[in-house]
């Protein structure tokens, strides 16, 4: 094994990236996400190239599909109050970023031979509920299992979001479902062999307006209901919990000590090997392409590389769903919606909960890497697949950030970079039988916490699917409540 370093910021070795390969992590974006090589202050600038000649070396790659990652703006690490400064006009809604992200993966990355001609249940989307609820079905004897996944495994909102984990929400539904799923989080090192890194430092939600702060109050009374020892704080405490805070402007606080971060690419992987592990085939760059239908059954999923007979299609493609099921002629309420994110040099632990603001959607966090994450919605983002990163958004997180935490102005954000929510008309997502298609279950529509809600979304699906029992879950969150009018809105959403 050789120690040799490849990438001097991130300590990553040669070794580092054979075992990558080795778990059949080949290619330039999937080995940056497995090893965290190219996510240091050089932004890969010195270690690339490095990695692509040895990919090529150990024959992971052919050399056509050695495509180079993008490194992510600003591609100098940039002082948070300068970037506050940037001249932006604020009124104008954001639009493009760079970088484009790609609308097609190279065809030189998709695997050789076809997909297998039959499986009884096809996962659509290996994102992190795709993945999770496969390896919720293995757990249960069934892996007779495909996931379809058009690009690399951390290409979707999986792989590009915030960590944080909380149980504070407004609906009781979606308290259980994070209390329960950070309850498996802890197991997961056990249970799966990765450290998802999960620190419960809490959460702070901060309110600025008098609506917001009793929505605070009303919340948190539901949450002690419901086991989640949430307390509202006065300005003080929320200071004497993360020393420095101002406050400015904020009225009162929640706080629940219980709520978390975890580290997002490793949660992903854990999953991932965890099916691989029980025989299930996750077929990477391999995009589904339609469907052929007979008798209120889907009974093929076709895609680039062939055909799949199957018992059960499963719809888990996050922001892309409502494309996908155009093909099959459902039409989803989704709508995608970027949401934009950064990370800042490493800086030594200073800050133990996520805080937010939650008229404004900004949130931070600090990483177990020491990395100040952290992002905030746009309420003039319109509606679509984009994927880019704009000046616009660290000028509006930096001032933000810099309003609540004025000692952090002087630290320097090393990139930024964007996902997809698949938001609903009521914040909640889309689950259960397809009206009309009896095998076509929907998985999407998880807006800004589908990371937080995947374990124990996927339990309670793997096991409705393998029990053949009833659940509410899947009657509540049925496609049939948009037409029916039956909405529950959630409104603890951040951005
Ligand atoms: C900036 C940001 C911050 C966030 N912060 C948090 C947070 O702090 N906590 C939290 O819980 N959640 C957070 N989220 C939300 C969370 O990331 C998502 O809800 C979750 O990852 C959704 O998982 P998924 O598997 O449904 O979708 P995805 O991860 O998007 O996976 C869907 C997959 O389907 C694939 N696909 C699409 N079309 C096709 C096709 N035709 N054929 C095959 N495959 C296809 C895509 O490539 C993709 O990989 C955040 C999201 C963003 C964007």
């Amino acid at each position: 094994m050789s120690k040799a370093l490849v990438c001097s910021c991130e300590d990553v070795t040669v070794s580092d990236v054979k075992h990558a390969v080795s778990r059949g992590f080949c290619d330039v974006e999937s080995v940056k996400r497995y090893t965290g090589f190219g996510t240091g202050i050089c932004q890969g600038k010195n270690c690339l190239s490095a990695v692509a000649s040895l990919l090529e070396r150990e024959k992971a790659l052919k050399a056509d599909a050695v495509v180079p990652f993008t490194p992510r703006p600003p591609l100098y690490p940039t002082e948070l109050r300068v970037l506050a400064s940037a001249p932006v006009d604020e009124s104008q809604p954001p639009v493009g970023g760079v970088p484009q992200e790609l609308e097609h993966f190279a065809s030189a990355l998709r695997p050789e031979g076809s997909v297998p001609a039959k499986a009884k249940v096809v996962i659509i989307g290996g994102g992190i509920m795709g993945l999770a609820l496969a390896y919720n079905l293995a757990l249960r004897g069934e892996t007779d299992v495909v996931v379809l996944e058009r690009g690399y495994l951390c290409a979707g909102a999986s792989g590009r979001n915030g960590g944080g984990v909380r149980m504070q929400w407004g609906t009781p539904a979606l308290i259980e479902l994070a209390k329960r799923s950070i309850d498996l989080m802890k197991d997961f090192a056990r249970d799966l062999g990765v450290n998802v890194w999960l620190r419960q430092g809490g959460y702070i939600f901060l309110a600025k307006r008098k609506d917001v702060a009793e929505r605070l109050e009303r919340n948190a009374v539901l949450h002690n209901k419901y086991g989640v020892p949430t307390r509202i704080i006065t300005p003080d405490a929320a200071r004497d919990i993360v020393p420095g805070l101002t406050m400015k402007d904020c009225l009162t606080a929640a706080y629940n000590p219980e709520d978390g971060v975890i580290f997002p690419w490793a949660f992903l992987w854990g999953y991932a090997q965890g099916c691989q592990k029980r025989g299930i085939k996750v077929e990477t760059y391999t995009q589904v392409t339609g469907f052929e239908t007979s008798n209120g059954q889907v009974r093929k999923v076709k895609t680039d590389r062939g055909d799949i007979a199957c018992d059960t299609v499963v719809l888990a493609a996050g922001a892309w769903s409502p494309e996908v099921a155009k093909l099959v002629g459902v039409q989803l309420p989704n709508e995608p919606h970027r949401h934009e994110i950064l990370s800042t040099e490493p800086l030594k632990p200073f800050l133990a909960p996520l805080v937010s603001v939650l008229d404004t959607g900004l949130y931070f966090s600090q990483s177990m890497r020491g990395e100040i994450v952290g992002g905030m919605g746009d309420p003039l983002e319109p509606s679509g697949l984009n994927m880019g990163s704009t000046l616009r958004f660290v000028k509006r997180f930096a001032e933000a950030l810099i309003e609540q935490m004025p000692q952090v102005g002087s630290v320097k954000v090393l990139r930024q970079w964007a996902g997809c929510y698949d938001v609903t008309p009521d914040n909640n997502p889309v689950l259960g039988r397809t009206p009309g298609l009896d095998n076509l279950l929907q998985m999407s529509g998880f807006v800004g916490h589908g990371f937080m809600m995947a374990p124990a979304v996927a339990e309670r699906m793997a096991q409705w699917m393998t029990r053949n029992e009833s659940d509410e879950l899947f009657t509540r969150f049925n496609l049939r409540r948009f037409a029916e009018g039956k909405l529950e809105r959630e409104d603890m959403i951040i951005g």
